[in-house]
């Protein structure tokens, strides 16, 4: 079987900062990429605020970059999704969906948080038919539309006026009259003359029709009353859960299912098995 010193799990943000530490420090860490290379900055525009850019930069290549520079130190990147790791022993044994089996002396996980859908019914079967948790991927279905986008905290944001370059008409559902996301995120929805706010509101119903999303059902918190609201897309901007269920319960998790790290260090509960990134940030 194939043996490793270090393996680390995820290829986002701190899957490469993992990869290109752990390459320098001639550890010839070997990175498995999962489903989603690159992790949830692929599917973002314009990052602002990594430093080092004062000009901003797009997603899909900041991933890029962070992937060559630690490429350059020979860090190795495969696709491949693990859906098993066996902690009882050191060296710790690592299953992948394609059935490759390898070992590692030592494991970081970073394998990142996906985002949150409201379970609403009917809600994943429109995936793809109105519904969607990302509004780069998927934007530009909706020139001159209608959507909704749900919730008040900087996804919420970024998706609503990334939307309207596209949209018609944007629409913010929050469940309260203030909202989380940071001040300049705020201040550029409040001034896109293309979004309104639907304050203290919830999304009951999503209505739909053989073509797919066509309104929603919401009820305002303060008043109790129920309307319908047509609209061509629905958007999730609520937040997100980190990708743990491959743990099978083995390192020890919060009540969020987020990984537990001691006190600001990576070190989860088992002795070589570290954890960086989302995945152990629940805030
Ligand atoms: P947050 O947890 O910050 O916000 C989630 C929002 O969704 C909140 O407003 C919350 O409401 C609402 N919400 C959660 N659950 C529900 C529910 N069941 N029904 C209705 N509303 C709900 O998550 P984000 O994903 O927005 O941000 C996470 C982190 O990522 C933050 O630190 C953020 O700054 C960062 N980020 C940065 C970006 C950038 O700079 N480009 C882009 C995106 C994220 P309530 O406020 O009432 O709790």
């Amino acid at each position: 079987m194939e043996s490793r010193k270090v393996v680390i799990i995820g290829s986002g943000p701190a899957g490469h900062t993992a990869a290109l530490y752990t390459a320098r420090a001639n550890l010839s860490p070997l990175i498995l990429e999962g489903h989603e290379p690159g992790g949830q900055l692929t599917t973002t525009t314009d990052v602002e605020n990594f430093p080092g850019f004062p000009d901003g930069i797009q997603g899909p290549e900041l991933m890029d970059n962070m992937k060559k520079q630690a490429q350059r130190f020979e860090a190795e990147y495969r696709q491949e999704t693990v859906t098993d790791i066996d902690t009882t022993n050191r060296p710790f044994k690592i299953t992948c969906e394609s059935g490759k089996e390898l070992e590692a002396e030592t494991v970081i996980i970073s394998t990142g948080a996906s985002a949150k859908y409201l379970g609403l019914p009917n809600e994943m079967e429109l995936i793809g038919r109105g519904v969607s948790a990302c509004a780069t991927c998927d934007g530009f279905f909706y020139r001159d539309r209608v959507v909704h986008v749900v919730g008040g905290g900087d996804t919420a944001m970024e998706e609503a006026n990334f939307l309207t370059k596209f949209a018609s008409k944007v629409y913010i559902v929050h469940r309260r009259d203030s909202l989380r996301a940071s001040k300049p995120m705020q201040q550029r929805a409040f001034d896109n003359p293309k979004i309104e706010f639907v304050w203290d509101t919830a999304v009951e119903e999503i209505l739909f029709d053989q073509t797919g999303v066509t309104g929603i059902k919401v009820k305002n918190l303060k008043t109790n009353d129920v309307t319908e609201r047509k609209t061509d897309g629905f958007f999730l901007g609520i937040g997100h859960t980190p990708n743990t269920a491959f743990l099978n319960g083995q390192i020890e998790l919060d009540d969020h299912q987020f990984i537990k790290t001691k006190n600001g260090t990576p070190e989860t509960n088992v002795s070589g098995i570290f954890a960086c990134g989302d995945v152990q940030d629940s805030y």
